[in-house]
């Protein structure tokens, strides 16, 4: 399993912890909201970090099998 950064744009508040917790990952944009940084790496314990301290909740971690993996077997 690999685990993918979700943000959602639409709770942020532009507090900038994220980006000051994890600036590989996030960056503020011109209208004070996060964004990620493209062709940054997986999410590493400062992006945890970040996901423990957004005061809105609008960053999370999904889990998500690597790509080209079979389809899990049901049954
Ligand atoms: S920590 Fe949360 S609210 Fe603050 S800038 Fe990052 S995503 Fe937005």
């Amino acid at each position: 399993m690999t685990s993918r950064i979700i943000l959602d744009r639409q709770l942020c508040i532009g507090s900038g912890m994220c980006a000051a917790t994890a600036p590989e990952h996030f960056v503020l944009d011109a209208d004070r909201r996060s964004r990620l940084l493209p062709g940054a790496a997986g999410p590493d314990e400062r992006v945890e970090d970040a996901v423990l301290l957004c005061p809105m909740e609008a960053i999370a971690l999904r889990e998500e099998p690597p790509e080209g993996a079979p389809p899990h077997a049901e049954g």
